[in-house]
């Protein structure tokens, strides 16, 4: 894994710069609704440290009048701010993704402290997120643009409409850049959010608050609301005036949001979790598809949902490219995730942890082989040794279940057919990793996989104007580029007569 770090400050002071962010914003984190901060009366959660299981604060759950009173907001402000020219959207947004760059190394540090995510990898998010503010804010002046179909009686013409006020859940693995990658074109559309970040990380969802009342946005177009899922986030998703939901989470979750928003209708976007095969023919260029490998498995902490879980080998190479994966497994650096040098930090949560431990025990019981890793690392904090659990077989629960942590399983297979058999026999479909130096084998192994991302030869690399999002149990809908924008949307026709036809005439 490369070095990303931008900064000179050390990884003590960069962890004392998060704890006295966090300190800031008070011992209970509440919510932020119509450009003001609300204290709130809600039931309180600890917040945990990963790297040290200690309490950084509490979140407090939105009651029902709380949550009503943020929808409000967003609803008083969504009128104007859908009114607003598309270049004064633009405008204003450029100003967010600046403030962000300026706290970029802010952002990143609280992301430390409260994720459990690596400094090398944090200090990128937090710039991809002004990316994703940029990238949007410039779509604003021509998003609502549309089609001309002309037909012979009449003109007809397509514009978008934003839908209205609209709330965004988001999870805890890497919160900020998730948060702004929903937020920021819900905003570029002309849409009024409620956020409600995840109760594990929450913290610099409050940053994005700041960030946003220091670049004047209007009061309400912006709320953020914490607490629980089951509280917090099913009020906002049963509340009759949030027109759609954008969600990134566990598929468990997206199919108790489908059901919560079924009575008022809701649109859903959702982005859900993943079993992702990284396919690796006897021809490819193994050294990168080692290094490909194993950074989509181990960085992150294995906790990204597009992360390749299953390694499928050929038989041919299995036993050679599998003790090197061991290998390196075994000698990535784990520890304190403020320090740039570190390759995997903790697991979010004790009960993450112990979820991800209890798959070793599966592992065992099905008779794979546990090759590197296979246990938590004792003393404060969540970590997990990065581990690789060989000789699997496509049926297994190791290699059927999303374990989203720095656990990979390798399965052989004897050909095209059998890779792409054992690569779609799984509930999810999000992402796909192929290594070939086979063009033709490419093209016919990926137009075969159940995915809705392959990428072949490479790792995951993100073009912000291409389609995200997966098949299956991975999601409904697609996000990037104008895709975010059709479902922020509405999409009205008018049709306006030439004059020239008959009008039929009833009752004369
Ligand atoms: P989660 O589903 O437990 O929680 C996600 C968010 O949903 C949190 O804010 C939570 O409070 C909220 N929530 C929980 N229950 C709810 C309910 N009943 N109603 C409304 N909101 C509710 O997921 P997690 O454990 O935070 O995140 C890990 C999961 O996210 C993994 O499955 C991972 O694959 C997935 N993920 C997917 C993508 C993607 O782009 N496909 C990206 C990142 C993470």
């Amino acid at each position: 894994m490369t070095d990303t770090m931008t900064t000179q400050t050390t990884p003590a002071t960069r962890r004392a710069r998060a704890l006295e962010i966090v300190r800031g914003f008070g011992a209970e984190l509440g919510h932020h609704i119509g450009g003001a901060a609300m204290e709130s009366a809600g039931d309180a959660h600890d917040v945990l440290e990963p790297a040290t299981g200690e309490t950084l604060g509490r979140v407090r759950d939105a009651t029902r009048e709380e949550l009503d009173k943020a929808v409000a907001a967003a609803k008083r402000a969504f009128p104007a701010w859908a009114a607003l020219p598309g270049e004064r959207r633009k405008e204003l947004l450029h100003r967010v993704a600046d403030l962000i760059e300026a706290r970029a190394e802010e952002i990143a540090a609280v992301e430390c402290l409260d994720a459990g995510q690596c400094w090398r990898f944090m200090a990128k998010a937090a710039v991809r997120g002004a990316e994703n503010f940029r990238f949007f804010a410039d779509q604003a002046p021509a998003a609502r643009d549309g089609k001309a179909l002309p037909s012979p009686e009449h003109l007809n013409f397509t514009t978008r409409q934003p839908i209205g006020p609209v709330g965004v859940i988001t999870p805890w693995n890497t919160p900020f850049m998730l948060s702004t990658w929903k937020i920021a074109p819900a905003l570029a559309a002309g849409c009024t959010v409620v956020h409600k970040p995840a109760e594990w990380s929450p913290y610099s969802a409050r940053l994005l608050v700041e960030i946003a009342n220091e670049a004047e946005l209007p009061a309400g177009v912006f709320n953020s609301v914490n607490g629980l899922g089951e509280t917090t986030g099913r009020r906002l998703t049963e509340h009759p005036d949030i027109k759609a939901i954008a969600f990134v989470g566990d598929t468990s979750t997206g199919t108790a949001i489908m059901r919560q928003g079924a009575e008022t209708l809701k649109r859903v976007h959702f982005e859900l979790g993943g079993k992702n095969p990284v396919i690796v023919f006897d021809d490819a260029d193994l050294e990168r598809a080692l290094d490909a490998a194993i950074f989509m498995i181990y960085s992150l902490n294995g906790q990204r949902c597009t992360s390749s879980s299953r390694l499928l080998v050929q038989r041919s190479i299995y036993d050679r490219f599998v003790e090197q994966v061991a290998a390196r497994a075994k000698a990535l650096k784990v520890g304190d995730p403020f320090d740039p040098a570190t390759e995997v930090g903790p697991l979010i949560h004790p009960h993450h942890r112990d979820k991800v431990r209890s798959y070793m025990g599966v592992a065992e019981a099905e008779g794979a082989r546990i090759a590197a890793g296979g246990a938590a690392i004792d003393g404060p904090g969540h970590f997990f040794r990065p581990t690789l659990i060989a000789d699997a077989h496509g049926a297994m629960r190791i290699a059927q279940e999303e374990i989203f942590g720095p656990v990979l399983t390798a399965i052989p297979f004897d050909d095209e057919a059998d890779a792409i058999r054992i690569a779609n026999d799984v509930r999810y479909g999000l992402a796909a990793y192929l290594w070939t130096s086979d063009i033709g084998r490419a093209l016919r192994v990926s137009n075969a996989l159940e995915a809705g991302m392959v990428w072949i030869n490479s790792e995951n690399v993100r073009h912000l104007p291409t389609p995200f999002g997966g098949v299956k149990a991975s999601g409904i809908g697609r996000d990037g580029g104008d895709w975010s924008f059709d479902f922020y949307m509405e999409t009205k026709n008018v049709a306006l007569a030439h004059g020239s036809h008959k009008i039929s005439r009833m009752g004369v």
